[in-house]
């Protein structure tokens, strides 16, 4: 199986991507050049949620 190995922009931790997955694709195209590995994802998405929530509160 093919992928990269990225810097996570976040905390620094290289991670991979493998192909076929959605980030391997934008990688791959240089569509987008700033990545998180999926801990930092879901932290980032954690916060959206919450800050989502108190903006409806
Ligand atoms: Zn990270």
């Amino acid at each position: 199986m093919f992928y990269y190995e990225i810097v996570c922009c976040s905390c620094r931790q290289k991670f991979r991507v493998y192909e076929g997955s959605l980030k391997y694709k934008l990688y791959k195209e240089r569509t987008n050049k700033v990545f998180h590995c999926e801990d930092c994802n879901s932290k980032i998405r954690m916060d959206a949620i919450k800050n989502f929530f108190r903006y409806l509160n």
